[in-house]
């Protein structure tokens, strides 16, 4: 579902991410972790056409990240393509992000039918099956600052999902939540996870990495150090710097 090769990008002269080489398979979840500042959120954002990479190759679903390869050329993606390939991932932000103005509804229904053009019913009658999927079926008319933040953050998975993506990125979701609403988000996660969502999840939360996850990769100041599947990285970490990071988060 993704693959980077060499991946290197770059914010004016610091470079961020030094040649990533990873792959993610179909309906894994792939725990991505690491110190602040070693470019996570960057990658995802390179995964989700928010940010330009500046060498390697990057592929989602088999294509090209950004641009279309022609006679051995590359050749920059128009925006209306981009966004139309945006279309198929979905993103979680540590911050939930919602609209304010709209209800937890309308916060799900918007992006279908303003950017699909699916009909206003329809919408309304997926987003109540989406906000039950998420625990929240009672809450359909709260505006954002009526809910809690493992609440909005529910909402804002669910608007995610309303868009039916083949890809979820999840950064730091439960980083800025009290700790009594972690467990939800990570319930629903978990559930969506056992129905077969590719996801790709920046998290410090280990037991759910342990639990959950296919596979997870440290990274620490642009590059791979070290991958493997959760339970043997987190019980077994090879390299200095991993054990190093994971004295202090576990
Ligand atoms: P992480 O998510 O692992 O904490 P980030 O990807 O957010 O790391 O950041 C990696 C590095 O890139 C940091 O040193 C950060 O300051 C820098 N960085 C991130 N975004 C930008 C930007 N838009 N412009 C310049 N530097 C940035
Ligand atoms: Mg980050």
């Amino acid at each position: 579902m993704v693959r980077a090769a060499q991946v290197h990008k770059s914010y004016g002269q610091v470079e961020v991410l030094k040649g990533i080489d990873l792959e993610v398979q179909q309906g894994q979840v792939f725990c991505l972790v690491g110190p602040s500042g070693s470019g996570k959120s960057t990658f995802l954002r390179c995964i989700n056409h928010l940010e330009k990479i500046n060498a390697g190759r990057l592929y989602v679903d088999g294509e090209l990240v950004g641009y279309r390869e022609k006679g051995g050329k590359l050749h920059e993606l128009p925006d209306r393509e981009v966004a139309r390939k945006r279309r198929d991932i979905g993103m979680v932000f540590q911050r939930f992000n919602l609209f304010p103005h709209m209800s937890a509804l309308e916060n799900i229904t918007e992006a279908p039918v303003r950017v699909k053009g699916m009909a206003k019913p329809d919408a309304r009658a997926k987003a109540e099956e989406l906000l039950a999927r998420v625990g929240l079926a009672d809450k359909a008319g709260n505006y954002p600052s009526q809910l809690s933040g493992g609440q909005q953050q529910r909402v804002a998975i669910a608007r995610a999902l309303a868009m039916e993506p083949k890809l979820m990125l999840f950064d730091e979701p439960t980083s800025a939540l009290d700790p009594e609403l972690v467990g939800d988000v990570l319930d629903v996660m978990r559930r969506l996870a056992e129905d077969g969502m590719t996801m790709i999840v920046v998290t410090h939360e280990m037991g759910f990495a342990r639990e959950v996850g296919d596979a997870l990769v440290f990274m620490d100041d642009g590059v791979v150090v070290e991958s493997g599947h959760p339970r043997e990285v987190l019980t077994n970490p090879q390299h200095e710097r991993t054990q190093a990071f994971l004295s202090k988060v576990l």
